[in-house]
């Protein structure tokens, strides 16, 4: 990644998957400028950043059409051409994180759909215009788009949206060398998952029924993106890559295992 820059969307805290992705990618020689949701999130994510040498934080909030030029902007301004950008932004209304999915209001729908998916291509559509190189996006997915997990519910539906976007993307910017792709990760901790009731459950089994038998790691997750993100994986696009210990793939251990 030496000489390589690009734009992280969605560290929260030191738990974050793209903190995990951050990590990795800055240890590999990337320059990464970050953005924050709100004061009390500035005050995590700028330690971070600098932690690993970068000083480039900015607020946008992804529903904020204004606020995300303002942040394109300032990018071109400091950084000019952009290599990667990474996306982590989600959000649902906990309460509706539980219970029957036919229970969804509108206002969630609508909320969930627009932070978790949208956001995505809004994103990649600012991103795209200052590659004129090239280069790579990656957003984070779960099993909840392909399969219907307890409690998942709106989240699901937003997934399976954001995976097909990856397609849509990778179509319309794969004769530019703009490759964009997906990381469907097994749960892990964090201020997001937190929200999903009975989360708790959803690790357990995340660990149970993998074929590795545990649950994975943000570094594993870093590890993955910085596959993505880097010339090592030029010709994968249009991808959902699982960094699950193979949870997706099997139903049963072997007995005895
Ligand atoms: P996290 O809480 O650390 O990250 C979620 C991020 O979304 C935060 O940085 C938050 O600021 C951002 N966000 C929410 N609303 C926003 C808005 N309006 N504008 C801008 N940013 C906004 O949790 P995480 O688990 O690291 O989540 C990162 C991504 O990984 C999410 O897409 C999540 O669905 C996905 N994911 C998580 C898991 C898991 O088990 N933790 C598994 C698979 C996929």
């Amino acid at each position: 990644m030496e000489g390589k820059k690009g734009l992280i969307v969605g560290v929260a805290n030191e738990k974050s998957l793209c903190w995990g992705i951050a990590q990795v990618l800055a240890r590999h020689g990337a320059k990464i400028a970050f953005t924050y949701a709100g004061e009390i999130l500035e005050k995590r994510v700028k330690p971070l950043a600098e932690s690993i040498g970068s000083d480039f934080v900015m607020e946008m909030d992804v529903t904020d059409d204004a606020g995300m030029d303002r942040a394109f902007e300032e990018y071109k301004a400091r950084y000019g051409q952009m290599d990667f950008l990474v996306h982590g932004a989600a959000f649902s209304d906990k309460t509706e994180l539980k219970g029957f999915y036919y229970n969804t209001s509108r206002a969630n729908f609508k909320m969930s759909l627009d932070i978790s998916a949208y956001s995505f291509t809004a994103l990649a559509s600012r991103a795209q215009a200052i590659m004129p190189s090239g280069g790579a996006m990656l957003t984070l997915s779960f099993y909840g788009a392909q399969r219907a997990v307890p409690n998942y519910n709106v989240m699901g539906v937003a997934k399976a949206a954001l995976e097909a976007s990856v397609r849509y993307l990778a179509a319309d910017l794969g004769p530019r060398n703009i490759r964009v792709n997906a990381i469907s990760a097994g749960p892990i901790k964090t201020l997001a998952s937190s929200g999903i009731s009975n989360f708790k459950e959803l690790h357990k089994m995340g660990a149970a029924g993998s074929p590795m038998g545990r649950n994975v790691t943000q570094e594993e997750v870093g590890g993955a993106g910085l596959f993505l993100l880097s010339d090592i994986s030029s010709a994968v696009t249009g991808e959902v890559i699982f960094v699950d210990g193979g949870f997706h793939a099997a139903i049963m251990k072997p007995e005895g295992e």
